[in-house]
């Protein structure tokens, strides 16, 4: 029963492998969309009726190596930017569930190898 199991996860894991292998560019981090005002008092983005800011600017902020940086997105980029942002969740997720398996595997061997020992003993 937990041999099947097992072989039931090591498949899995060559899925993810496969699925790992044909993933795209990424980039970590978090797409946010911002409106700014300038320094010129005269701009629409200072009307004091009806203020109308700058933007829509989009802006990536990631931390790597412990350090935060955040980096603007043209609007021309933002597609693409969004693609790598989802393969670097679906990279992450996969290895996640990899790990997962891989400590699943060691527990049901454990256990297999207790069963195989009492059979022996016995
Ligand atoms: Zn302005």
């Amino acid at each position: 029963m937990h041999d099947k199991e097992i072989l039931r996860f090591l498949a899995r894991i060559e899925d993810i492998k496969k699925h790992l292998a044909s993933l795209g560019e990424m980039r970590p981090g978090s797409l946010s969309r911002q409106y700014n005002i300038c320094g010129n008092p005269t701009c629409r983005c200072k009307d004091p009726e009806n203020p109308k800011k700058h933007g829509p600017y989009y802006q990536v902020s990631y931390s790597h190596k412990g350090k935060s940086t955040t980096q603007f997105v043209k609007i021309d980029a933002l597609a693409e930017t969004k693609k790598q942002l989802k393969n670097y969740q679906t990279f992450k997720s996969l290895t996640e569930e990899w790990v997962a398996l891989s400590v699943e595997i060691v527990k049901l061997r454990k256990k297999a190898e207790k069963k195989n020992s009492k059979k022996a003993s016995s």
